[in-house]
């Protein structure tokens, strides 16, 4: 969910949001499952695949080059830097390094970063289905699971259900089985029956995935490489980063103008201070362990019962928490 200010002194003690009880929620959305909720009135949702295209067409008609299907396969550091792709190498006095969840190939780097997926079910189109249920608008709504449940209806009348759950990645190195759960969505299937009973019926035609960058205090992260001052990164949106890449925009291009303003000298610049996450393969085991503990919590408490001690423990000891 996006939320915006509306004037320039900040959100602080603004008062965006409204609560929700749970007959309102169920007569907006459909679901009769959720307790409680907020709506903030001011927030808004955004196409990613407008996105993308909206942001190559400006890029290209301010004279960009962009190279596409040419993956940077080995970086030459140095006053030039080189990048070699498959057919060519190109050069750059400075380099900014934005590639999400690959980023964690920089050894550097992936000690602050770690990658789960993110997965991701379509329905069939049924818009009178959805209609009957009294889930008439686009509003994107998301629960507070720590694995967070995100849903929306599109125009055309499907339902896109979401879950930021699924593998994590040894040494965070993953493939091609991040684009694609291989339950094909089963989890998300059982989570849209739980919140939807009603539409348990309907076809899914589509399911993907894709890698999120988690950073240990999720909170996104930018600086430049410790040798390597003319080679920047920003990474860590923790999957929630449509809202964010526009300052991530911002500071990355006044860090590598050399510029010195709000952006270049904001807190959400420098890596020494962040938290460090263990090593392999304390890292993965750790990872699955909490993880495992995070779902079963999740279940429990959806059933409005108290998860054991253990779990309690195992839960706490996300990174960041
Ligand atoms: C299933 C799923 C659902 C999501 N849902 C939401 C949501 O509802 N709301 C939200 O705000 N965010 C969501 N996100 C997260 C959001 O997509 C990301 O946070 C956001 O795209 C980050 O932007 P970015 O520019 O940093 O990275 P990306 O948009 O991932 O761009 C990085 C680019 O780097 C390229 N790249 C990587 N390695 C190389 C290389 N070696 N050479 C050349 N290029 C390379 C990649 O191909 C990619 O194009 C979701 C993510 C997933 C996977």
């Amino acid at each position: 969910m996006v939320t915006g200010c509306r004037d320039d002194r900040g959100c602080a003690g603004a008062d965006h949001s409204r609560p929700l009880d749970a007959d309102e929620i169920h007569r907006r959305t459909g679901s009769p499952v959720s307790y409680t909720g907020v709506i903030e009135a001011d927030a808004g949702s955004v196409h990613p695949g407008k996105l993308a295209v909206g942001l190559h067409n400006l890029a290209i008609a301010r004279g960009v080059i962009i190279h596409e299907n040419s993956p940077v396969l080995e970086i030459h550091p140095g006053t030039i830097c080189r990048l070699r792709t498959p057919a060519d190498e190109v050069t750059a006095p400075t380099l900014v390094l934005a590639a999400n969840a690959w980023l964690a190939g920089i050894p550097e780097l992936r000690q602050y970063l770690y990658i789960v997926q993110s997965q991701v079910i379509a329905t069939e189109e049924n818009p009178q289905r959805l209609d009957d249920l009294g889930w008439r608008d686009g509003a994107a709504i998301c629960d507070s699971q720590r694995q967070v449940l995100y849903y929306q209806r599109t125009p055309r009348g499907r339902v896109i259900f979401g879950h930021g759950s699924g593998l994590t990645a040894f040494r965070e190195n993953f493939g091609a089985e991040f684009n694609r759960s291989t339950k094909r969505g089963r989890d998300n299937i059982a989570e849209l029956h739980r919140v939807y009973p009603k539409l348990a019926d309907l076809t899914i035609t589509h399911d993907w995935a894709g890698p999120i960058d988690c950073s240990a205090d999720h909170v996104p992260v930018f600086d430049h490489l410790v040798k390597h001052p003319n080679i920047f990164f920003g990474m860590g949106f923790n999957g929630t980063g449509i809202a964010q890449t526009p300052i991530a925009g911002r500071i990355l291009a006044s860090l590598a103008l050399g510029s010195r303003d709000r952006w270049s000298e904001s807190g959400l610049v420098g890596i020494g201070k962040r938290l460090k996450l263990p090593s392999e393969p304390f890292r993965y085991l750790g990872g699955r362990l909490v993880r495992a503990a995070i779902r079963r919590r999740n279940a429990i408490e959806i059933r409005n019962e108290r998860p054991d001690p253990i779990t309690r423990v195992l839960s706490d000891m996300t990174p960041g928490r």
